[in-house]
């Protein structure tokens, strides 16, 4: 038996050849017959003139139920009616594996439905070449934030997910039981990467994924996404992290629009690469434009999902979709962010894509002292850091970092209407399976 295969390889030169995957679509026009077969090439049109294939091969692929698996081995002929330019001529077929009647979900069929009824039967809806597209797109995401980092001389490294005590230690953790005693899920890993700034390994990033114990339903919050963090030392400021978060996000952009065109094609978007440097508005400057926009903010208020979406559409206006918020204020902001001395403000720093958040990061506060002061101020116990501030007291070199959700920079990428569409099996307050 001749060996399975990719549609891709087919040729009209070929002969004889066996293809498999799944029936997408069955017509029966009387005297001639076509099944639209897919596979993770795309689809290919097997023809079936009834006079010159074999009776009983005939009425078994006509009766082929929709998105049955097949093996069929035919003859290739060259076709000017299909995308291919090629079809088969079936003479010999073997059912793979049927599919039950009805679908749970259609594959082809134009109608919209529920995103819940996507997600709880996601192996079908990823069937739909649109869907499968994302997913394509996100791990050429990842390649490239990859290729990007390793040029800049960064270190991957990979830390705990299950630990004694979360970066903010706060309400944001799932606790989970860890033999006899509670542990949490990480939500960052903000105090790892820290901790190796000091280590010598100090220009590093993870890929992997966080957990947040937030009842947030909303279209770009869930409980678990992947975050591509960054931390490097010997930064003179929070704009040295600032030129190296733009220099990957610039390079993930460029190479989706190139490397992602036949997927950006089957989705039908296109990927506007901005210009750099990206500009810099400090937290003050957006608090005037919500403010002159009508939104009821005041100095030191979180300029919320509102506010970040007005001054998206201010910056939109001036042709820009990526743009730093710097300079929040300290309070608003975790202990280990580094406060800019005699102001309320901090060297801390958003990076928001078309009106929404998609990183966060800043200056660290390197010397003991003053990060043990912002401990307490944030009402923390210090001493239930020891093992992250132990790393601070034998030199720790100044450094700065950020935490990117990459789920968010595809999302915004792409204009997906959610986040959930950018998770194989998201995770939300309410979704715990599939
Ligand atoms: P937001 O204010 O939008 O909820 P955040 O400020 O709480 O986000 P950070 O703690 O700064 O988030 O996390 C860094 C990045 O991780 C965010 O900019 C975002 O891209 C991503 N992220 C954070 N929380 C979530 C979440 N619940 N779901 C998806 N991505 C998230
Ligand atoms: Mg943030």
């Amino acid at each position: 038996m001749a060996i399975v295969k990719k549609s891709s390889e087919v040729t009209v030169s070929d002969g004889t050849v066996a293809v498999g995957g799944w029936v997408q679509d069955i017509r029966n026009l009387g005297g001639i017959s076509f099944i639209t077969m897919r596979d993770r090439c795309g689809t290919y049109q097997v023809t079936m003139p009834k006079k010159k294939i074999d009776p009983e091969l005939f009425s078994m692929l006509t009766g082929l139920s929709r998105e049955t698996v097949v093996r069929i081995e035919g003859e290739v002929k060259e076709s000017n009616q299909t995308a291919t330019g090629w079809e088969i001529i079936p003479s010999a077929a073997e059912v793979i594996s049927p599919a039950g009647v009805p679908l749970p979900l259609g594959v082809v069929d134009k109608v919209n439905v529920e995103m819940d009824t996507r997600l709880n039967h996601r192996f079908m809806d990823v069937r739909k070449p649109e869907v499968k597209a994302i997913f394509e797109l996100k791990s050429l995401m990842v390649d490239l934030i990859e290729e990007a980092v390793r040029e800049m001389g960064f270190t991957r490294v990979y830390t705990p997910k299950i630990g004694a005590a979360g970066a903010e230690g706060g309400a944001e953790l799932f606790k989970v039981q860890y033999f006899d005693r509670p542990a949490y899920l990480a939500q960052s890993p903000q105090l790892y990467k820290q901790i190796l700034m000091s280590s010598g390994l100090d220009q590093v990033y993870e890929i992997g994924p966080a957990f947040r114990a937030e009842q947030s339903n909303t279209n770009r919050h869930v409980t678990e996404f992947i975050s591509f963090d960054g931390e490097m030392s010997w930064i003179s400021c929070q704009e040295d992290v600032m030129r190296a978060i733009e220099q990957v996000v610039d390079h993930v952009l460029t190479g989706l629009k190139e490397r992602g065109a036949r997927q950006l094609e089957v989705i039908g978007k296109e990927i506007n690469v901005p210009a750099r440097p990206y500009p810099i508005l400090t937290y003050s400057e957006c608090l005037a434009i919500v403010q002159a926009a009508g939104l009821l903010l005041k100095e030191g208020d979180d300029l919320g999902t509102e506010g970040e979406k007005i001054v998206g559409e201010h910056m939109a206006g001036k042709g820009c979709d990526l743009y730093f918020i710097a300079e929040y204020p300290e309070e608003a902001k975790p202990f280990y962010i580094m406060e800019k001395d005699g102001t309320p403000y901090s060297f801390s720093f958003d990076l928001d894509f078309k009106g929404q958040e998609i990183s966060s990061g800043g200056q660290r506060e390197h010397r003991y002292d003053r990060l043990v002061e912002r401990m307490q101020k944030k009402g923390l116990d210090p001493e239930d850091f020891e093992f992250y501030l132990e790393a601070f007291k034998y030199g720790m070199p100044p450094h700065g970092g950020w935490g990117i959700g990459i789920e968010r920079m595809l999302v915004k990428a792409l204009d997906l209407p959610n986040i959930r569409e950018a998770i194989l099996f998201p995770r939300d307050p309410a979704r715990l399976s599939p």
